[in-house]
């Protein structure tokens, strides 16, 4: 509800976008002609649950090496895979393939409507809005993560996430405007970034605090209220860096499960209980080298990383040079067990020496 200020939050906000906008290698300037659906899109996916400062690099790499969905739907999966490498969520990247190919399949052109965008593969409710206004100048209620704590704290909505998912999009999309729809949903997005931040937000500088039920009671931050946070369990798994002769032996992981179709060392099950020496490559005597933590979203994992050496090439999986590691595009969570346990093997050197 307007709370003061006679003037629209639409005007408002767009007023303060062309002046603020954050410039982003995705966007256009405030004002300007969309921009190439493809670049949108990209940007969305890349985005998702993953922050701006992260995504940049990736985003100029994916750009340059796969101007085109035409160019990105051509790629073999391999290459998309590791140079996804890092950004986490791997599902994405699968997705985002699967995706490419439909579109190229369709003719190149992404469609223009949220319903049509719905149904490609990995393109949700939030990534068809965004799609749809920004690349497409299609009234679309954009609702993020950073959008969502602006609308709750504009409207004071004091039902807990997820369940008020519905009164947030209900109340967003009593002030998304049919103009300049794409510009007002990145100006919501900037307002929740820059201003309407999680901790103290900047409200005497915000330009829509004349129509903020939140600010006008001084709770601002106690939106949005969120239930209580169920505790994450912990599991256990090995991973095993088995040298040859200046080699490791490297995997593709599943498809299906975490982390699938990604380039990876051989690792067992991950288990509630330590699972030991299962899924070993080589029934070898291994060396425990220390472990790596790392936290998935619904789970936190606790890898042992074993190390051994053999001269028997013949199991499945590829030899790549260990000098040459950081290049195999591994994801986070076997980047830091091939630091460990090159770090170990730089010890072992040095105490031979
Ligand atoms: S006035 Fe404060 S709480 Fe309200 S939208 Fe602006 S920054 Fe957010």
């Amino acid at each position: 509800m307007p709370v003061d200020s006679p003037v629209p939050i639409p005007i408002l906000l767009l007023a303060w976008y062309d002046r603020s906008a954050r410039r982003l290698p995705w966007r256009a300037p405030p004002g300007a002609p969309a921009t190439d659906p493809y670049r949108v899109w990209l940007s969305e996916v890349m985005l998702q649950q993953t922050t701006v400062a992260a995504v940049g690099r990736y985003f100029a790499e994916f750009t340059q090496r796969w101007p085109s969905v035409d160019a990105l739907a051509g790629a073999a999966d391999e290459d998309v895979m590791a140079a996804w490498a890092g950004l986490g969520y791997y599902a994405r990247a699968r997705n985002l393939l699967a995706c490419a190919r439909t579109v190229a399949a369709a003719g190149g052109h992404f469609p223009d409507s949220e319903e049509d965008l719905r149904a490609l593969p990995g393109v949700g409710a939030y990534t068809a809005a965004a799609i749809a206004a920004i690349a497409f100048g299609r009234r679309a209620v954009v609702v993020d993560a950073n959008v969502e704590r602006v609308v709750a704290r504009l409207f004071a909505i004091s039902t807990p996430l997820p369940a008020a998912k519905t009164a947030i999009r209900e109340a967003a999309a009593t002030i998304t405007p049919d103009t300049r729809p794409g510009d007002f949903a990145q100006a919501m997005m900037d307002l929740g970034a820059t201003i309407c931040t999680p901790k103290r937000p900047a409200c005497a500088i915000c330009p829509v605090n004349g129509h903020c039920t939140a600010f006008r009671a001084g709770d601002a931050a106690l939106y949005p209220v969120k239930s209580p946070k169920a505790v994450r369990p912990s599991r256990h798994g090995t991973t095993f860096w088995l040298e040859s002769d200046g080699h490791v032996l490297l995997v593709r992981r599943p498809d299906k499960g975490m982390l699938g179709g990604m380039r990876a060392l051989p690792s067992g099950p991950w288990t509630d209980a330590d699972p030991g020496m299962a899924g070993a490559p080589a029934g070898i005597s291994w060396r425990p080298l220390g472990n790596v933590a790392h936290v998935f979203t619904h789970f936190a994992l606790n890898l042992a990383v074993v190390a051994g050496d053999t001269s028997d090439r013949t199991g499945d999986g590829e030899w790549w040079p260990v000098d040459d590691i950081d290049r195999a595009g591994l994801p986070t969570l076997f980047a830091k067990a091939a630091a460990l346990a090159q770090k170990a093997r730089i010890a072992e050197d040095e105490g031979r020496a």
